[in-house]
């Protein structure tokens, strides 16, 4: 079986044929600038040449016609006609309180994620314009999606419930829900089956340190708290994106600079985080490379980062009764040996250590903690589009 996976952005369009048979990427690509001018597909077909496409592409519909027709390329194609093409999974950022697992996509699937818009307004609306351009353009494939925020689901109340009035949780939906959990999910599962565990007996804590970061508690194979809220905006320092701070700030700009609720929202996703304290760069690599030269805000800005990490890793610790195994993954967990190093350092306490012989490593998987260190500490890539494509498997049948 052979499964598309598929990523709507605001412009963009990311992709991956997996054969299922033995979870091998059959073509993986990227369609970049739909809708403005420049549009270009990326795509590599296994053991094939990259080719670049370059051709307009005024809507997510024309980009996935030609993400289709790349794919049945005779000469950097990977499969021979789309009826190769047995199902299509959707990630889909936002499905509030309705959707706590993948789902199969009905009319009324998709009529449920747009009530739920609201809550996502950036990126719902560009996930369900995919869904809707696939289903015209694959009238019988069946097709799932998989919600960043369906894993959090089973988060008690007492983790997810703001302290503000309960009616505005009932009337308005404001509650945590959290994000990224295909790939806390992912990676649990992956640290389970490294330690020879069942997930059911560990408590686990995943730090997915990206652009965009969060850490998530998972108690006996369930998210039981998760930094991101409402939206992606709280919690860990991030790229761009301020993460937890004190809410007060948001009236005292209002009123001491005269910034709209859209000034706001730019200030806090946009220009802070690391970008922000360092004025230098949202990536972690040229902050680094600042600090180096002797830069104090860089150093403050990756100081502040690792601080905020090792800060949430102590109190899910602490809200779990203890922890078993510490995961780092995405850009900066898998590939940054200092950050890793540096939000470890002072959690002996806990039994979290780094081996540094062994923490010299970067994207793939490793157990990275001390031999005598209680807690067994992990970086695993993760694989979001897999855990996608095997939900999709799972539920086209
Ligand atoms: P997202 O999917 O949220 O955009 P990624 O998981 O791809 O982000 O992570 C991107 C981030 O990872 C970059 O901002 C970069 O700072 C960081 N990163 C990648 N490689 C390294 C590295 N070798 N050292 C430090 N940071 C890195």
């Amino acid at each position: 079986m052979n499964v598309l996976v598929i990523n709507c952005g605001s412009s963009s369009l990311k992709y991956q044929l997996i054969n299922m048979n033995d979870e091998s990427v059959l073509a993986k690509g990227l369609a970049e600038r739909i809708g403005i001018e420049g549009s270009v597909v990326k795509h590599q077909a296994e053991g094939k040449e990259k080719v670049v496409i370059e051709e307009p592409m005024k809507s997510h519909k024309e980009a996935i016609n030609i993400v289709l027709k790349s794919l049945v390329d005779p000469v950097y194609g990977a499969v021979k006609s789309l009826e190769e093409i047995d199902a299509v999974g959707h990630r889909v950022v936002h499905g509030g309180e309705k959707f706590a697992g993948s789902v199969k996509i009905t009319d009324e699937v998709v009529n449920a994620m747009k009530e739920c818009t609201d809550l996502a307004p950036l990126h719902n609306p560009p996930n369900i314009i995919g869904i809707e351009a696939c289903k015209e353009l694959l009238p019988n494939v069946p097709m799932v999606g998989t919600f960043d925020t369906a894993y959090h689901q089973t988060m008690p109340e007492v983790s997810y419930i703001y302290p503000l009035p309960y009616e505005l949780y009932k009337e308005l939906g404001i509650r945590r829900y959290g994000f990224h959990g295909t790939s806390h999910r992912y990676v649990a599962e992956r640290a389970a089956a490294l330690t020879g565990k069942d997930l059911k007996d560990l408590k686990i804590i995943t730090c997915h340190l990206g652009n965009g970061a969060s850490v998530t508690a998972i108690k006996g194979g369930k998210s039981v708290d998760t930094s991101m809220g409402l939206t992606p905006l709280e919690g860990l320092v991030m790229g761009t994106r301020c993460g937890d701070i004190d809410p007060a700030i948001t009236t005292f700009l209002m009123n001491k600079k005269n910034m709209s609720a859209a000034d706001l929202d730019n200030l806090m996703n946009k220009k802070s985080g690391v970008l922000g304290i360092s004025g230098v760069s949202s990536d972690f690599r040229d902050i680094e490379e600042e600090a180096e030269k002797g830069n104090k805000r860089a150093q403050l800005a990756l100081d502040k980062f690792d601080y905020t990490v090792k800060k949430y890793i102590g109190s899910y610790a602490a809200a779990m009764g203890g922890v078993d195994v510490v995961v780092f993954t995405a850009g900066l967990g898998e590939n940054s040996k200092d950050n890793r190093k540096e939000i470890c350092s002072g959690l002996e306490f806990l039994g979290i250590t780094i081996d540094d012989e062994k923490n010299n490593t970067r994207g793939k998987e490793a157990l990275i903690s001390k031999d005598n260190g209680s807690v067994k500490v992990f970086v695993i890539p993760t694989n979001e589009e897999l855990m996608i494509a095997r939900d999709t498997q799972l539920l086209s049948k």
